[in-house]
């Protein structure tokens, strides 16, 4: 099928206990495409009151609806018909995908919303074997065991350079494990989930277990943080916002947080990796999704034997990287917004004035869009603003080091913890060198790669907590121990 640049839209109202409902303001936002520069729809803007009916809701499923009453195997089975329904919608999604986001269209129809599918039916296998333990050893006059109860109503603050994906990675475990859900996406990227609530509905889950509420950060995003009737927060953003939902969230009710925060992630070739390898990985680290990936490997790190050569090669491949039309055969579309494009042009302009070299790039494309040249920066000192900020975007920084003591200092020597990636053919070497990097995921001759099978999430100011994985179906459960005395 040829995708069409004017797919169906989905309904723009606030999604509230399997209805599509008006805001109480009738407020509403402009949802742009970035790659025409063009409002896209208008899509209706919750406030408080509007947060406070879906929470309500999402709790009264939580409680007493059927959602409530339905056994795990059921639960599992609306979860399996949910993820064949995102399959079926494929094409439809990854097209509202590359309008909202800008992401090239093949990219979000067979990673993006394939993956999305996926995730939710792993997680759905996993419905009903969510078991406790049963606790032998502690009296011979006591019989203990766990139980994993569900932790009750999940907010999900979304962002927005995986807006179906990463809402998935939430969903899957929550559902699994027997939450009711209240969604805000990224203001930026709303039309995906908007489409995934009519699929909800399609599937057959009960009212209630899923809503959703479009609007600002800053007063969607902190209603639910502070809600006192939400008992766990999944967020997937900034550190910047992660510090703010955590605040909200300790000084409300102490909800449950997970969160999934930047990177500035190093990026390490040593002099014994394969050359051919190591180049294309690291183009691969960091100008995917248009180097708006949490975990880029945006500070490249190249020991000083093949640094040259290195070098000639890396630029000539980013060089040959294509920007265009997201829905023509091309590597990169447009940055997701026009406040980001700024973020990122600040940047650029800031490292020059660093006096950084730009050895490709370095400014905006010459096309309408919000598109960046790649940009690659070099003979820099580690302690730049380019060097140690989140830029988020086609922009890399490179670094010459001489031996592995040094790089793993220098590597570790940030405020974020996301990941990491290193290039040798010396096995040892890289298993020393990853128990030293201080970072929730380690690549070794490989980077960017995600499975629902392995955990993601973040170490230090990366944040804390799960995505993905059996790990990620803990966030959503509380283990409640129970002794019996005979
Ligand atoms: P952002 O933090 O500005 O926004 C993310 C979401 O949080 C949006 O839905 C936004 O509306 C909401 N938000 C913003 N301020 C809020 C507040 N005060 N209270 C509650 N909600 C608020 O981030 P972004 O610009 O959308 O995404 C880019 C950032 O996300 C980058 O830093 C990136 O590294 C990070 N990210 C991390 C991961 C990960 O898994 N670790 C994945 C993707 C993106």
């Amino acid at each position: 099928m040829n995708p069409t640049t004017t797919p169906k839209l989905p309904n723009t109202k606030l999604f509230i206990n399997n209805k599509w409902v008006d805001p109480i303001t009738k407020n509403h936002f402009d949802t742009i495409n970035p790659t025409t520069e063009e409002v896209i729809c208008q899509i209706s803007q919750a406030d408080k009151p509007d947060v406070d009916l879906a929470v309500a809701a999402a709790r009264d499923a939580f409680e007493n609806g059927q959602w409530s009453k339905m056994s795990a195997t059921e639960r599992g089975g609306l979860m399996y018909k949910l993820a064949d329904l995102i399959d079926k919608n494929r094409d439809w999604l990854a097209q509202l995908e590359t309008i909202d986001v800008g992401k090239p269209y093949t990219v979000a129809r067979d990673a993006d919303v394939a993956e999305s599918a996926q995730t939710i039916r792993y997680f759905a296998a996993w419905a009903d074997k969510i078991h406790g333990k049963v606790i032998q050893s502690a009296a011979n006059h006591l019989t203990s065991y766990t139980r994993h109860e569900p932790v009750g109503v999940a907010g999900f603050i979304i962002p927005w350079n995986y807006p179906l994906q990463i809402l998935c990675w939430k969903l899957g475990p929550a559902l699994a494990a027997g939450c009711t859900v209240v969604c805000k996406p990224s203001e930026i990227t709303p039309l995906t989930a908007l489409a995934l609530c009519d699929l909800v509905i399609e599937a057959g889950f009960p009212a209630g277990v899923f809503n959703l509420v479009n609007g600002p950060g800053p007063t969607v995003g902190e209603a639910i943080s502070r809600h006192p009737d939400i008992d766990k927060i999944s967020f997937t953003g900034s550190t910047r916002a992660g510090r703010q939902i955590m605040a909200a969230s300790g000084a409300s009710n102490l909800k449950k947080v997970t969160l999934e925060l930047g990177g500035k992630s190093p990026n390490i070739v040593f002099d014994d990796a394969d050359l051919a390898r190591c180049v294309q990985g690291s183009i691969d680290a960091i100008y995917p999704n248009m180097g708006q990936c949490c975990c880029a490997g945006s500070r490249l790190y190249v020991q000083e034997g093949i640094y040259d050569v290195f070098v000639e090669k890396f630029i000539a491949l980013a060089k040959n990287l294509k920007l265009g039309d997201p829905f023509t055969q091309i590597d990169q579309g447009p940055l997701a917004s026009e406040a980001h494009l700024k973020n990122v042009l600040n940047f650029i302009e800031t490292g020059k004035k660093e006096g950084a070299k730009v050895l490709l790039g370095g400014a905006r494309a010459p096309m309408k869009g919000y598109f960046v040249q790649p940009t690659i920066f070099a003979d820099l000192r580690d302690d730049s603003c380019i060097g140690t900020d989140e830029i988020f975007g086609p922009v890399v920084c490179i670094f010459k080091f001489k031996t592995v003591e040094e790089v793993i200092q220098r590597a570790n020597n940030t405020q974020y913890g996301l990941a990491a990636g290193l290039w040798t053919q010396d096995i040892s070497k890289a298993h020393r060198v990853e128990k030293k990097l201080k970072a929730g995921t380690v690549w070794i001759n490989d980077y960017n790669y995600t499975h629902f099978l392995i955990p993601f999430g973040g170490y230090k100011q990366s944040g804390f907590g799960k995505d993905l994985s059996e790990y990620a179906i803990q966030e959503y459960c509380s283990v409640k121990a129970v002794i019996l005395n005979h």
